[in-house]
């Protein structure tokens, strides 16, 4: 992970399990101060607190729901409180869930696209006044977004619209010094669903890892590594792109 990101000020939305988990402590461990939101408290989030204790810089962990404009509003006041600057902002949180589209709800198709879509615009527009020239914003997307897959349509619909909302923040930010990029994942493995070592599983991902070309799932830190460039300076000439991290599909 660069060391390029020592002292930055970062933010990373759903960043206490899974990608985000990764992403947070990537970020630690390269030296950045992070300031990481969540929904739901937990073990894990206390385990969180304590591994970030071993890493340099000043981390915080705030209970926020990025699809309410006040929680987000608290943990941009939160994230800039000392006047402090922002230097970079990944949106990672996201939900999905499995529903043949014929019986997809209003509601959940706004849970959906609320936590991705929605969000990204809320967190973005509210924490543009701290963000400095140089600095970076990041939302992670889906190599879905442009495959499709059956029963997500919500889902991969507001993946879809994070790639258009991110390309025309870039052209607009670029007066100012931002740079905006996406990063696709593929299949990820995540601790979590790692847990499941059903036969059912097991025989799932042997067949899903043939349409991969390193014929494996990816872990969050390699998710994290591509957030981190895109950060640093190392991408400097790059924005409005997307980057996929999938092995290949
Ligand atoms: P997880 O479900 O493991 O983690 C999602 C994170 O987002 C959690 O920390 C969760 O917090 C948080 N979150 C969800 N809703 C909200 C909300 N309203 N406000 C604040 N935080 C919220 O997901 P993954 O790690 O698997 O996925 C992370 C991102 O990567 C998502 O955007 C996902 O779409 C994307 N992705 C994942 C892939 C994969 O294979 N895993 C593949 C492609 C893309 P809490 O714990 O409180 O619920």
């Amino acid at each position: 992970m660069t060391s390029q990101l020592a002292g930055k000020n970062i933010i990373v939305t759903g960043g206490t399990r899974g990608i985000g988990r990764g992403i947070t402590l990537g970020l630690a461990t390269a030296g950045a101060n992070v300031i990481a939101c969540y929904r739901t408290e937990g073990e894990h989030v206390e385990a969180l607190a304590h591994q970030l204790k071993e890493t340099p810089g000043t981390h915080r962990l705030i209970r926020a729901d990025v699809t309410d404009v006040e929680d987000v509003e608290r943990l941009v006041d939160e994230a800039g409180g000392g006047q402090r600057t922002l230097h970079g902002l990944v949106h990672n949180a996201g939900v999905i869930s499995p529903v043949p589209f014929a019986e997809l709800t209003p509601d959940e198709w706004h849970r959906v696209v609320d936590t991705t879509l929605t969000a990204a615009y809320l967190v973005v527009n509210r924490a543009l006044p701290l963000l400095t020239a140089g600095s970076s914003v990041v939302a992670i997307g889906s190599r879905a977004a442009t495959v499709g897959i059956p029963l997500r349509a919500h889902y991969t619909a507001a993946k879809a619209g994070l790639i258009g909302l991110m390309r025309s923040l870039a052209k607009e930010l670029s007066p100012q010094g931002i740079r905006v990029n996406v990063v696709a994942p593929g299949t990820i493995e995540t601790e979590e669903a790692a847990r499941d070592s059903s036969e059912q599983r097991r025989a799932h991902v042997e067949r899903h890892s043939k349409i991969i070309a390193l014929r494996r799932y990816g872990r969050p830190e390699e998710v994290a590594n591509a957030v981190a460039f895109l950060l640093s300076d190392q991408s400097s000439y790059i924005t409005g792109e997307t980057l996929y991290v999938d092995g290949g599909i």
